[in-house]
């Protein structure tokens, strides 16, 4: 808890867009602030607020309390769409006086862990549009929240936001997350125009906060037949869970947006070929019968209707 003394911090959503001062900012920017136990405010922003939680914050947190994704999601978190997204996710569920869970009066008691909205506060990022889908880190920018409320702008110590970064262990977060981030960015860029099936969001949701599930599932024999994983990321995903973790954000790039990180077997794809064809054919068996008989009607009637008229 040595930190508890000496940083806290929590980057928010502003409900007030006049927050967000409007300068685009760089890693190389100045941000005047800094966050202590002394400021009037402490703790002050530990509460009404959303904190969304990646995958690597489920992690970190639940390791550090000793639970498991089971335990952790339900007693922590509440379900939520992340934002402007139809992708499933969960951010942490506040108190009845919509507090943090982990806040005291000392400060946040999951310091150490805290999640990686808690450590860009008061700096924002986000990626011109398009750069987040190629993963280049170049088009990036940052902006800078600043509330009423918050008096650490009042303070004197002055970094670049490369140092805000490095101090916080953004560096980390953000490298762990990165995969995963694209994936939510590049759903953002595509819009709500065509959603995700349940199925897919059940998936997401899986893999993104219950590492626990998703190994069972991974190493089930239904996924082991139909995908191919060579033995030595088998033997790193057993047991280790941030290998795990980034696996999955592989196989979510392959399911969801067709990325070749993990591969189909060959037999099963020519299974499936073999049963597309099997089914076309079939279809185009049924439409030529039809066809057939349609046919075969219209020559009874009108060989009917011609002897008809032969009669008369
Ligand atoms: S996790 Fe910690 S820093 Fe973040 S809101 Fe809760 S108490 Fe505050
Ligand atoms: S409101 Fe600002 S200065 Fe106050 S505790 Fe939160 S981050 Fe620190």
């Amino acid at each position: 808890m040595a930190d508890q003394t000496t940083h806290k911090s929590l980057f928010k959503e502003a409900n007030n867009p006049s927050n967000i001062m409007p300068a685009k900012l760089t890693r190389d920017s100045n941000l005047k602030f800094r966050c202590h136990p002394g400021v009037s405010c402490f703790t002050a922003c530990c509460g009404n607020v959303n904190i969304f939680l990646t995958p690597y914050d489920i992690l970190r947190i639940r390791r550090a309390l000793n639970l498991t994704a089971d335990e952790f999601l339900l007693r922590f978190t509440t379900p939520v769409f992340l934002e402007k997204t139809d992708m499933p996710g969960v951010k942490i569920h506040l108190d009845a006086e919509g507090r943090c869970p982990f806040v005291t009066d000392e400060g946040c008691t999951i310091y150490p862990h805290r999640p990686t909205t808690c450590r860009y506060y008061p700096v924002g990022m986000s990626f011109f549009h398009g750069a987040a889908e190629e993963g280049s880190g170049a088009e990036e920018f940052y902006f800078l929240v600043k509330e009423s409320h918050c008096k650490g702008h009042d303070e004197a110590q002055m970094m670049t936001i490369r140092e805000w970064r490095q101090d916080q262990g953004i560096d980390e977060s953000d490298e762990m997350n990165k995969e995963w981030m694209e994936l939510v960015m590049r759903r953002k860029s595509f819009g709500l125009q065509a959603t995700l099936s349940e199925p897919a969001q059940k998936m997401f949701f899986m893999a993104s906060t219950d590492l626990d599930k998703f190994r069972t599932y991974v190493f089930s024999p239904s996924f082991l037949n139909t995908y191919d994983i060579n033995e030595e990321t088998l033997n790193q995903i057993r047991e280790d869970d941030v290998a795990l973790m980034k696996f999955s954000f592989k196989y979510l790039a392959s399911t969801l947006f067709g990325v070749e990180a993990v591969k189909i077997k060959e037999e099963r794809l020519k299974a499936k070929t073999d049963e597309l064809r099997q089914k076309q054919a079939e279809s185009e068996q049924t439409a030529e019968q039809t066809y057939q008989e349609l046919k075969a009607e219209r020559d009874r009637m009108q060989s009917q209707i011609s002897q008809k008229t032969k009669k008369k």
